[in-house]
């Protein structure tokens, strides 16, 4: 995952790429993971850097979804919940088993939370995480200490998976990498490119870090660009009917002390009727998430005040420890690329999380809504209609059983390092080698070495591509983040050949963006 190389690599020949990926989220990866893996020739090329987008802003769940099954989305839940059995398989080093446990208010509910969670389990068959169970009071408050006795008759236990999002983008790329494909950050699709009959045969991209434009042939285009989908439809065809309603979701971290222990909560109904869970994550705790329509789509969106209210209010109602807005470390928003077409007139929370392929007369493949979740399965779909417009050979998924890069199994997750899986022993031979040992946060657990790794193998360009989603700092600390800023630039600098203009200038753009993570 050298950014020089790709860049010669994917500029210097006049190959004809079977598939050209536009966006680097969730979506794009997976579409780029199984082509890849098929044998296909792929280029996916992102706009800023991998995941910056609603795919490091997520919940951090592997779920099949509990809600949909309160919704009667059997196909979905199974879907999702055989999904998360695999990404469990075949990532163990991001995605660990995650015991839930859901306060109940009565027996009517425990009844319901039972029954429904035990088909839940059902449906995931061999690959369910663990069995669902009602627990009396007692336990309940043993297992969860800091949740108010008198919200609750008792609770039922169920298990998900909880990952960590960017770690999956930038391994699963690193995959798809090591499978032949070529991807690049910071490279922006312009145009597409049509040839006699109208159809399209390529695209125009800018590289972002010079300003310099390429053109790039391939036989089939796909816009995996989330809740940007419409911008690349009207670079097809000006005309093109709106697709997406973005939807805004807030999640705020707090300490552990708001939730010490392993269990997360799960709240089924809030006030307004949607979930909220709190979730341990990296030695902290998030808590979300809100579900508020927005016109405009944008790569950093900012948390809405009532949004941010609605989480600690009800955060409040349940835990005996109150958080206020200064036990805030970060508040962070993302914005889900819903499907919009068919649906109008429908609250967002009721509009369909499944995900949509579409073609248009000109051959662009778009593939929108879905979930983290499912992502592999989504590139499967996608490489499969692919294969059907093409008219090319059908083949066969190659993703189900493939390791994710850094798989390791039985990882310690009390270890700082831990999501870097087989890496962390390369990862901490460079810093024994190099004396970059040194820790640039002793509270978040981050050393110099780190710094150095991700500008080399994963493509980081800039402070905030580290701070951010090469590690989670941003979205853990928001305050310590910016403290450790300019050491990164610093060791970013020697790495990437930048004097000290350039350091000040990310420190700068680091600050103005993580100063909406602040509260
Ligand atoms: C609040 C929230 C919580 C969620 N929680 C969960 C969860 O817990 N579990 C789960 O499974 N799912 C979850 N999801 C869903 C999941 O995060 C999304 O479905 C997924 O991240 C969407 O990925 P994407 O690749 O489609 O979009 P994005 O992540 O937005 O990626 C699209 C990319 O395209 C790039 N792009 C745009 N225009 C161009 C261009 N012209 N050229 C090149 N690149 C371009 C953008 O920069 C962007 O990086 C959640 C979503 C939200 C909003």
């Amino acid at each position: 995952m050298n950014r020089d190389e790709m860049i010669s690599k994917i500029t210097e020949t006049k190959k004809i790429y079977d598939f050209v990926v536009i966006g680097g989220g969730a979506t794009g990866i997976g579409i780029a993971l199984e082509a890849a893996a098929r044998g296909y020739a792929v280029v996916l090329l992102e706009k800023s850097d991998f995941a910056k987008s609603t795919s490091s802003k997520s919940t951090k769940l592997v779920h099949g979804g509990v809600r949909y099954l309160a919704q009667g989305n059997v196909g979905l839940v199974r879907e999702a919940v055989i999904e998360r059995g695999l990404l469990a398989k075949n990532a163990p080093h991001l995605v660990k088993d995650q015991s839930f446990v859901i306060p109940t208010h009565g027996l009517f509910d425990e009844i319901k939370y039972t029954v429904g969670l035990t088909l839940y389990d059902w449906l995931a068959g061999s690959l369910s995480l663990g069995k669902s169970k009602r627990i009396n009071k007692k336990k309940t408050l043993k297992r969860i200490s800091t949740i108010k006795p008198d919200k609750i008759s008792a609770g039922v236990v169920y298990h998900d998976g909880q990952f960590d999002d960017t770690r999956l983008a930038i391994n699963s790329l690193q995959t798809a990498v090591e499978q032949g494909a070529l991807a690049l950050n910071y490279a922006g699709v312009t145009s597409v490119l049509k040839n006699d009959n109208g159809k399209i045969c390529g695209v125009t991209f800018v590289d972002e870090e010079t300003g310099i434009t390429h053109q790039l042939n391939a036989k089939q285009v796909v816009n995996a660009t989330g809740v940007f989908a419409d911008h690349v439809l009207k670079m097809d065809s000006p005309n093109a009917q709106k697709t997406i309603a973005p939807s805004q979701g807030v999640h705020v971290v707090l300490d552990q002390s708001f939730l010490p222990g392993t269990d997360a909560i799960m709240i089924p109904k809030t006030d307004d009727g949607r979930v909220l869970f709190l979730v341990p994550w990296h030695n902290k705790v998030v808590v979300g998430t809100t579900d508020t329509p927005v016109e405009q789509e944008s790569l950093e969106p900012v948390a809405l005040e009532e949004e941010i209210d609605f989480i600690l209010r009800t955060a409040t109602r349940y835990l005996t420890k109150a958080p206020k807005r200064n036990d805030v470390l970060s508040v962070f928003a993302g914005l889900r690329p819903l499907a919009a077409s068919n649906e109008k007139g429908k609250k967002t929370k009721e509009i369909s999380r499944s995900h949509k392929i579409f073609t248009t007369n000109s051959g662009l493949l778009t593939m929108v809504g879905g979930k983290w979740t499912t992502y592999r399965k989504m590139g499967e779909d996608l490489v499969d209609q692919a294969e059907k417009n093409q008219g090319w050979p059908k083949t066969q998924t190659q993703t189900k059983d493939l390791k994710i890069h850094g798989y390791q199994a039985n990882v310690d997750l009390h270890n700082p390092l831990y999501f870097y899986g087989s890496d962390q022993e390369l990862l901490l031979h460079l810093a024994k080698q190099n004396t970059w040992e040194g820790s640039i946060s002793t509270a978040l657990g981050v050393i110099e070495a780190q710094v150095v790794w991700a500008v080399r193998f994963e493509m980081a360009r800039t402070v905030e591509d580290f701070l951010a989603r090469r590690t989670r700092c941003q979205l853990l600390d928001a305050k310590e983040s910016l403290e450790m800023a300019p050491k990164v630039a610093e060791i970013m600098a020697k790495e990437l050949g930048k004097d000290l203009e350039w350091q000040q200038q990310q420190l700068a753009d680091y600050k103005a963006v993580t100063a909406n993570y602040i509260l």
